[in-house]
C-alpha cells in the first residue's frame, strides 16, 4: 500500500533532525509545496531562527495555519523502540520525534490546503502559513518576531489554527480556544546572617517569609470563569541556608509562578503580591518574568467553522478547553484575531516513542480542509 500524501509528507519531515532551533530543511520542503500552489513566500531569519510567512491571496479575511518545524531532543536513544529520526510504521501508528508535536500537523495542513485549492482555486479571502523553528526553545526569534513584522505593516491574521497537539484520546476531542497566562516571580528576602545561638544579633529571612508565602499560597486569586479554571499560585523553588545547622541564613530565595485566567492581568498580580509582601514587612527584591498574557477566542466564525468541521469528521463535537502550558497562540492573539488550537493526541509528546495514529493524520487533514471550506469556500 502506498502512503497517503499526509503520511508521506509527515515521514519526510520526521526524517529531518530539526532539534530546536535547527530547521534541517523542513521549511524548504513546505515552501516548495506552497509555492507550487501560488503562495508568496517570505523567509524571515532572526538570529539563529528560521521562520517563514506564506500567503495566497490579498483579500480579507486572512486565515492562517501556524506551527513549528523544530522538535525537542530525543533524549536517551536506548529507551526508543525505533530510531527517533527514522519514521517507522508499527501497529497503525507512525513513530518518530515530532510525529505528534507537530510534524503530523504540518503535513496535514499542507495537504489540506492542496486539496482545498484543487477544489476551490478561486477561494475567498487569503490563506497564510506562519511557521517557525523555535517554538520548543526560548521563543524569542520565532513566532513573536514574525507577528511583530506583520503587525508593523498592518497585515493582521483574522483567523488562525495552531497545530499544537490539543487532543486527549481521539483526534479532535479537544479544541483549545485559549490559554492561561503565565508569570514568574523571583523573590529574594533579605535577613542578617548570624549564629543560631545568638538570634538577637541576626534576622532570619526564613521565619520572616513563612507567613507571607503562606498567605500567597492560600490566596484565592479569582474563581476562574466559563472558560478558565481558577488562577493558581505555585512555588517550584525555594532555597536558603548554608547547609550548616548553626547558621541563620542571610537571605531566602523563592521562585513562584502563576497560571492565570482572563479575570486577571500582570499588573493586578504584581500589585497583589507586593501588597502582601509589604504587609508582612519584608525587606525584599522581586524580579518578574512575563511569559504571556491569557487569550480567549469566544464564539465567532473560526470557532464555529472548526467545531462544525470536527463534528463532521468525528460525528461528535469537540470539548473547548484552555488547559495546558503556554503556546505560540498567545503571540498570534495579539493581532486581535481569533485563534484556536487543533492537533493530534498529545499523550506521547516530548516522550520517548512519540507517535501518532495514521488514521488520525487523515482525520486531521479532513478537519483542516473542512474548516477551510467553512470559512473560505
Ligand atoms: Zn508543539
Amino acid at each position: 500500500m502506498t502512503d497517503t500524501p499526509t503520511l508521506a509528507l509527515a515521514k519526510d519531515l520526521i526524517s529531518r533532525q530539526s532539534v530546536t532551533p535547527v530547521d534541517a530543511g523542513c521549511q524548504k520542503v513546505m515552501i516548495e509545496r506552497l509555492q507550487a500552489l501560488g503562495f508568496k513566500i517570505e523567509v524571515m531569519v532572526f538570529e539563529d531562527t528560521t521562520n517563514f510567512w506564506a500567503r495566497r491571496g490579498t483579500e480579507a479575511p486572512l486565515f492562517a495555519f501556524a506551527g513549528h518545524t523544530d522538535v525537542v531532543p530525543a533524549g536517551n536513544l536506548e529507551l526508543w523502540d525505533t530510531p527517533p529520526f527514522e519514521p517507522t510504521i508499527k501497529d497503525g501508528f507512525l513513530y518518530g520525534r515530532g510525529a505528534a508535536d507537530m510534524k503530523g500537523s504540518l503535513a496535514s495542513m499542507v495537504v489540506a490546503v492542496e486539496q482545498f485549492i484543487a477544489q476551490n482555486p478561486n477561494h475567498k479571502g487569503s490563506i497564510g502559513f506562519l511557521i517557525t523553528s523555535d517554538e520548543e526553545g526560548p521563543f524569542i526569534n520565532g513566532t513573536v518576531r514574525v507577528v511583530e513584522a506583520l503587525m508593523e505593516r498592518g497585515e493582521n491574521i483574522d483567523m488562525c489554527i495552531v497545530g499544537e497537539p490539543s487532543s486527549t484520546e481521539v483526534v479532535g476531542d479537544v479544541v483549545k480556544n485559549g490559554r492561561r497566562g503565565s508569570i514568574t516571580g523571583d523573590l529574594t528576602v533579605k535577613g542578617i546572617q548570624g549564629h543560631v545561638a545568638y538570634p538577637h544579633l541576626a534576622k532570619n529571612p526564613v521565619h520572616q517569609s513563612l507567613m507571607a508565602l503562606n498567605e500567597l499560597a492560600e490566596t484565592e486569586w479569582d474563581q476562574g470563569n466559563d472558560y478558565f479554571p481558577p488562577t493558581s499560585f505555585q512555588i517550584p523553588n525555594i532555597q536558603a541556608g548554608t547547609g550548616a545547622s548553626n547558621v541563620i541564613p542571610g537571605e531566602l530565595r523563592v521562585q513562584f509562578n502563576l497560571r492565570y485566567s482572563t479575570e486577571l492581568n500582570n499588573d493586578m498580580i504584581v500589585k497583589r503580591v507586593n501588597d502582601t509582601l509589604s504587609k508582612h514587612k519584608l525587606d525584599y527584591q522581586l524580579d518578574w518574568t512575563f511569559n504571556g498574557d491569557p487569550f480567549l477566542t469566544d464564539t465567532g466564525d473560526l470557532l464555529d467553522a472548526v467545531v462544525t468541521a470536527v463534528g463532521d469528521v468525528n460525528q461528535t463535537k469537540p470539548e473547548l478547553l484552555t488547559t495546558g502550558g503556554t503556546s505560540d497562540g498567545r503571540f498570534i492573539a495579539r493581532m486581535g484575531g481569533q485563534v484556536v488550537e487543533l492537533g493530534p493526541v498529545n499523550a506521547t509528546i516530548h516522550k520517548v516513542n512519540e507517535r501518532v495514529k495514521i488514521d488520525d493524520l487523515e482525520k486531521l487533514t479532513n478537519m483542516y480542509q473542512k474548516t477551510l471550506e467553512n470559512v473560505l469556500a
